[in-house]
């Protein structure tokens, strides 16, 4: 892959700022009382706590949704595969990957995509 581990290094930063911001975002909405301001590492699996509060989940879905794109970019930076276009295979260039560093897909595909 294109990538050098600077990049991806860097690239990662950027998804744990993100992360740690939603994550920030979320407990707002109160959903990890439980854990008293720590961060649940478990915390991905949000959706039972969130699933009797009706409301507010239409606040918290679009930030669960941002969080498990974090989460697989992450898993995929930890599997080797990130940068790469999940429709085509391609790589996904570096300004686009800077812009949004979760993407999963290359620009001509995240057009067809929505
Ligand atoms: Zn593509």
């Amino acid at each position: 892959m294109a990538l050098d581990t600077i990049e991806v290094s860097r690239l990662k930063q950027l998804l744990l700022d993100e992360r740690q911001e939603v994550m920030e975002a979320l407990e707002t909405f109160g959903l990890s009382r439980s854990t008293h301001g720590g961060y649940d590492p478990n915390f991905a699996d949000i959706s039972q706590v969130t699933a009797e509060k009706g409301e507010a989940d239409a606040l918290i879905q679009p930030l669960k949704e941002t969080l498990v794109e974090i989460d697989e970019a992450l898993n995929r930076i930890a599997d080797g595969t990130y940068g790469l276009c999940l429709k085509c295979g391609k790589e996904i260039p570096l300004e686009r990957l800077e812009a949004v560093p979760k993407t999963k897909y290359c620009t001509p595909c995240a057009n067809l995509h929505r």
